[in-house]
């Protein structure tokens, strides 16, 4: 049962609906996922719980992960990993990182909010780990599309026809994404599989959505996120702060380096 918000599901949308209004140089990719939430947003606040709140990325080791029983993590991109749309994992904890990547103990994933260009660049960046990505066909069936380096599982062919049957990328929040992940990852218990992402209504709850932990991280160089995403982080720390107050994790174990 969810606390009584001041602002109601209606007021948060208005507040959404300003923003998208409001705002010049709107992203096409946040404007998706935003049109997407929206109907559900009261079933997203109330998973937007992470299993830990950590201040980075380079605060997870593989020994970490595998201490709490963690078999495979998924990653958000922007805001986690790096910068907005940036090409590499920043300089600070690229190399812990590179070597979590490749480390046998854990098995990774890239699951983003991306557009279909910038999927492609991050098969480029992240060559020694699985890109994800959903399509929802008309009749609801998911096409789980998966790159590894310059491997597609879709060809271009076959990406066309499916977006020209009217077929739409799906972006998180969704638990149907993360189940995806998790076969493609070889784990069949939710709950040892980790999320870790920067954002409580795409990443955390995904995760939550489909019973798996998840790791909220700070956003890494937040300032360099067009306005409008700064404005919906505000708007979601905010539905956080008040749904679940400010000790809103499920455990406060911090990672041992
Ligand atoms: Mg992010």
């Amino acid at each position: 049962m969810l606390p009584r918000l001041a602002a109601g599901p209606a007021s948060v949308s208005l507040l959404f609906g300003s923003i998208i209004k409001g705002e010049v140089a709107l992203n096409r990719d946040w404007l998706t996922t935003v049109r997407q939430s929206l109907p559900r947003l009261g079933q997203i606040v109330s998973h937007m719980r992470p299993t830990w709140h950590l201040p980075d990325a380079s605060q997870v080791s593989a020994k970490w992960l595998v201490d709490h029983g963690i078999e495979a993590a998924i990653w958000d991109v922007d805001g986690t990993l790096m910068s907005y749309h940036g090409d590499d994992i920043d300089p600070s904890f690229r190399d812990r990182l590179r070597a979590l990547f490749v480390d046998p103990a854990v098995r990774h994933a890239i699951l983003s909010n991306c557009g279909e260009e910038r999927f492609l660049v991050l098969g480029r960046i992240f060559p020694e780990i699985p890109i994800l990505r959903g399509y929802r066909r008309a009749d609801g069936e998911m096409v789980l599309r998966i790159r590894r380096g310059e491997e597609d599982s879709l060809g271009a062919d076959a990406l066309a026809a499916l977006l020209g049957e009217g077929a739409r990328s799906i972006r998180k929040p969704d638990g149907g994404l993360v189940r995806e992940a998790m076969t493609v990852l070889g784990v069949e218990k939710p709950h040892r599989v980790v999320m870790i992402g920067d954002q409580y209504m795409t990443d955390v709850a995904s995760a939550s959505l489909a019973g798996a932990r998840s790791i909220k991280v700070e956003t890494w160089r937040r300032d360099t996120f067009p306005l409008p995403v700064k404005l919906s982080q505000a708007v979601e720390k905010l539905l956080f702060l008040l749904v679940h107050g400010r000790s809103g994790s499920v455990q406060s174990n911090e990672p041992k380096r």
